[in-house]
């Protein structure tokens, strides 16, 4: 299938009420009416309440089956809900992407005490004082779920760090101690060494570790039917550990099965580190551009869009990079906080969605809308024109017009019989560019489907027109069918 579309199924303020995967199955057929290929789902497993957004993972055997942290359900449903879910998805050829977290895990059910050091917050290689014993929150014991699926018990010695110490009531964080034990090397080397991110860190090294989750994830693979995995926090698991698990998925499911990694670091050069040391076999989301789209959106015409593509996936690494505009860690108040300014959010669709490059994400907070108390409106009647543009004319080859700091655009010259779209994009005033559309075109009249300008645009003898774009807008134009 060409132009596909994923769509990241959830964002940070997803109602909490456990109809999403209710929602979804009503939801299912429009998706694909719509051109969605692909959903990424929000996290499956039990976290630490109803109301965890996935990432603070206390169960993994649990999809919402077991009465544990107050709750069956997930904030998205139960078991059974997912289960019917991806039946309704798979039904409507909609593959699924399931969010797999894999770092750490919360909400432990008892603590003890074990050697660990202090180390330095922005140097995690670096002591801070001597080692000495603390009860950190390291025991999972899973009491409700009666050893159904596994037995398995976490230990403090599963585990590489933890952030607090319950003897003194410290925050800081902590390396755990034991023989041959250390944090995991084929980590970022952000702070020194970035293994430990948040809650029980766990240690990738240890054999019984592996074990476990090489026994989980065969089960979670035949439960869940899913097509794809999303490794939630890349960067902080050795990706020794990763490759040997993907290359494990792989003999089961064979080669179609897709991966994608969250690698959250604003540096093309460790991207193309961590893409060799995986085999490529994992596709990464373009974080680079989501940060020049969000530099471009609030510059506006200062910034230079013919520096939209630098240092980003979508130009250097185009078989393994997912697009997208912003997500559930890049929305308001979250994490990572870098939205894109809504006046842009089109331009940046347009670059995802009509161009050659990158498999394009669509976000559901910008799908939507975002919900909770600072709501934002969804884009829900744009994208889903964008989407079936994306579908109808975004094929053949790309010529660029991006020889202007403030007016870029493309075309891409179509296929057989289908007509060529042209993209331009001001990030200024009101503008006007000539591009060449072919000379099989000539004579013919081209109509700006996003709507916006009206006038026509007849194309000249030698196959040009004029193209017209409003201020600080993008216009998508394309031959007027009769
Ligand atoms: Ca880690």
């Amino acid at each position: 299938m060409t132009n596909e579309v994923m769509m990241q199924a959830f964002e940070w303020e997803t109602n909490a009420d456990g109809n999403f995967y209710k929602n979804l199955i009503k939801n299912a057929h429009e998706l694909k009416e719509n051109g969605i290929d692909a959903l990424w789902l929000p996290p499956m497993c039990k976290g630490t309440s109803d109301m965890d957004v996935g990432y603070g993972i206390y169960d993994l055997w649990d999809l919402g089956e077991f009465d544990q942290k107050g709750t069956v359900r997930t904030k998205y449903g139960t078991k059974e809900e997912l289960l019917q879910a991806i039946d309704a998805l798979h039904k409507e050829g909609i593959k699924v992407y399931a969010d797999v977290v894999l770092n750490h895990k919360a909400g432990a059910d008892f603590a003890e005490e074990f050697e660990a050091v202090m180390v330095d917050q922005n140097d995690r290689n670096k002591e801070v004082e001597a080692k000495k014993t603390i009860k950190g929150w390291t025991g999972f014991d899973f009491k409700n779920r009666k050893g159904k699926y596994s037995d398995f018990v976490w230990h403090y010695y599963h585990f590489s760090g933890v952030d607090y110490d319950e003897n003194t009531k410290t925050n800081a964080v902590y390396r755990i101690i034991g023989e041959n034990k250390y944090w995991n090397s084929g980590v970022s080397s952000e702070n020194g060494n970035y293994d430990y991110l948040m809650n029980a860190d766990i240690d990738h090294s240890h054999p019984e570790v592996k074990e476990e989750i090489y026994k989980w994830i065969d089960w979670f693979l035949d439960t869940t039917k899913v097509d794809g995995i999303r490794y939630d926090a890349l960067k902080h698991i050795d990706y020794d550990f990763i490759e040997g698990l993907s290359n494990h998925i792989l003999e089961k499911k064979g080669d179609n099965f897709y991966f994608i990694g969250e690698y959250w670091k604003n540096d093309e050069g460790t991207i193309n580190k961590y893409l060799d040391e995986t085999n490529w076999n994992i596709d990464l989301f373009d974080v680079p551009l989501h940060y020049n789209f969000k530099e471009a959106s609030e510059s506006g015409r200062d910034y230079d869009m013919r520096k939209i593509f630098d240092d980003t996936l979508m130009r250097d690494y185009t078989q393994n990079c997912v697009t997208f505009v912003d997500n559930h860690d890049s929305q308001p108040s979250q994490s990572l906080e870098s939205w894109v300014k809504d006046w842009f959010k089109e331009i940046a669709y347009s670059i995802i969605l009509f161009r050659k490059d990158g498999y394009p994400c669509i976000f559901a907070g910008d799908y939507y809308g975002i919900g909770g108390e600072n709501k934002i409106p969804g884009k829900k009647e744009m994208l889903d024109k964008m989407i079936a543009i994306r579908k109808k004319y975004a094929y053949g080859e790309q010529d660029d017009y991006f020889d202007h700091s403030q007016v870029v655009g493309w075309v891409r010259r179509g296929e057989e019989g289908k007509s060529p779209l042209v993209v331009l994009i001001t990030t200024a005033d009101d503008a006007q560019k000539q591009m060449f559309v072919g000379k099989e075109n000539k004579n013919s009249v081209f109509i700006d489907i996003s709507g916006k300008v009206k006038e026509e645009v007849r194309i000249d003898k030698e196959g040009n027109g004029v193209f017209k774009v409003n201020a600080g807008s993008v216009s998508y134009w394309v031959k007027k069918e009769d």
